[in-house]
């Protein structure tokens, strides 16, 4: 059980939002809210989740974690002009104070200032992130091994990527890249950067599902809304022999 300041019986408890599940929904980017949805119910902590999708308003006083999947370049040009008329204001708000977001790919695309297709098609972003995409002629694929900071030294992030978008980040020191690659391709191919972190907020190229093979960062999500809506929340650890039997193999096959 989470060691917390409340000291009534008050039960523990964390919502989701998931934005545009009908729409960006690649790779089995659903698994990620499986597995915090697991994570916190081995805990006994109640993890609620709402969807949120095109013309939807939402009130992000209610919720402790976003999540958005990946989509194709057609399923983002239905929902671009949506994401910044009814959600953006509130959810660059939210971040700002810190709520916790994980964006994979398509999503991590909308956050920056905007994603140029091959076609030449600009999608303007909210510009959470310093950051901004351009498709190239060929799509980077393949699994990905990076080193992640934020987990401490020498802690690995491993996934699958497939994307036609190069981003690059900005030169501001609020946005800076999750990992730093060992094996793959990551933001453009180029930097040896992938994915972006601002605050609390988390962009990533690497499907998977990521959280499963990486339950260190899955944990980091969830201790992250916990403080933020408690003051503060150690995470009961779990035993995790299959993510880190997972995990290693990718390390070990690919590294
Ligand atoms: N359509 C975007 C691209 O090709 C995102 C793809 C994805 O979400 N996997 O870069």
């Amino acid at each position: 059980m989470i060691a917390t300041p409340l000291t009534t019986e008050k039960k523990v408890s964390l919502q989701l939002l998931h934005l545009y599940p009908d729409l960006l929904n690649l790779y089995g980017d659903r698994g990620n809210i499986i597995a915090l949805s697991r994570r916190c119910q081995w805990r006994h902590i109640e993890f609620t989740i709402v969807q949120a999708s095109l013309g939807d308003k939402v009130d992000f006083s209610t919720i402790d974690i976003v999540f958005m999947g990946g989509g194709s370049d057609r399923e983002q040009t239905l929902l671009f002009q949506d994401f910044k008329a009814y959600k953006g204001p509130a959810l660059v708000e939210a971040t700002e104070e810190g709520l916790p977001l994980l964006a994979v790919c398509g999503g991590y695309q909308l956050l920056g200032k905007y994603y140029k297709t091959q076609e030449g098609d600009e999608m303007p972003g909210l510009g959470l992130f310093d950051a901004w995409t351009e498709a190239g002629k060929n799509r980077l694929i393949g699994n990905v091994v990076a080193r992640i900071p934020l987990l401490g030294p020498n802690i690995t992030l491993v996934g699958f990527e497939n994307h036609s978008g190069k981003t690059y980040l900005g030169s501001s020191e609020t946005t800076v890249p999750l990992a730093q690659i060992i094996a793959g391709h990551g933001n453009n191919g180029q930097d040896k950067g992938e994915g972006a972190i601002y605050k609390n907020a988390v962009g990533t190229y690497l499907h998977g599902p990521i959280l499963p093979k990486n339950p260190a960062f899955a944990d980091w999500l969830l201790t992250k809304a916990l403080e933020r809506k408690y003051g503060k929340g150690q995470l009961e650890p779990l035993p995790d022999l299959w993510e880190q039997k997972a995990h290693q193999s990718v390390v070990k096959r690919f590294s």
